[in-house]
């Protein structure tokens, strides 16, 4: 990998054997490995020992979880908040997983919906809930560097299974809880009229 960051360096006019670049294509590759690195984790690995079957069924709520993914069509970075909620049927997760879960799909290369939907079918196949809801609001490089639309709009993707689907009260309540103390600004306010899918150009 590191002879074509330095054949990318020169592609792009720089002087691979300039000191500050000197060990660039070594440090890039340790990044993109790192960031990555979710193609080597076996998601089965991560969670199967952390489900338990329980008598509870109020909803699970994890919200709030920061990520970092790449997005696939420029390798860029697009990051924000993804928030998680659940009503169990039998089983539950350990709550520590559920960011892993979140960490393991966004270190790939990825668009904003399919990462979305990843997370909630993997919580649909592994616990079988009643319903699964996840919701992701990001920032993406790729349209705010390069100036496409405006500079701080965020994209905002869901996917909603089970009740959360066929109920729109379940739904509602959802979405006002992480509306409530939501860390991302600018969704503070109409959440689902601010919902937007990704640019792909
Ligand atoms: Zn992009």
């Amino acid at each position: 990998m590191q002879d074509l960051i330095r054949g990318l360096l020169i592609q792009l006019g720089e002087d691979p054997d300039r000191e500050g670049l000197l060990r660039t294509p070594g440090r890039v590759e340790k990044a993109l490995t790192f960031l990555t690195s979710g193609y080597a984790v076996n998601i089965d690995e991560v969670i199967n020992e952390a489900l338990f079957t329980v008598d509870y069924s109020e909803m699970v709520i994890v919200k709030d979880i920061d990520f970092y993914s790449l997005c696939e069509h420029h390798l860029l970075p697009f990051f924000g908040k993804c928030h998680i909620a659940y009503i169990p049927a039998s089983k539950v997760i350990g709550l520590s997983k559920i960011p892993r879960l979140v960490d393991v799909f966004s270190r790939r290369l990825q668009i904003q919906e399919r990462l979305t939907n990843q997370i909630a079918d993997t919580i649909r196949d592994k616990i079988a809930p009643l319903g699964v809801a996840v919701v992701m609001e990001a920032t993406h490089l790729c349209m705010s560097m390069r100036g496409v639309e405006k500079q701080n709009s965020f994209a905002v993707t869901s996917a909603m299974h089970g009740v959360f689907r066929t109920s729109a009260r379940t739904r509602m309540e959802f979405l006002e809880l992480i509306k409530l103390r939501s860390a991302v600004p600018g969704v503070r306010q109409g959440a689902p009229e601010a919902f937007a899918s990704v640019a792909d150009d």
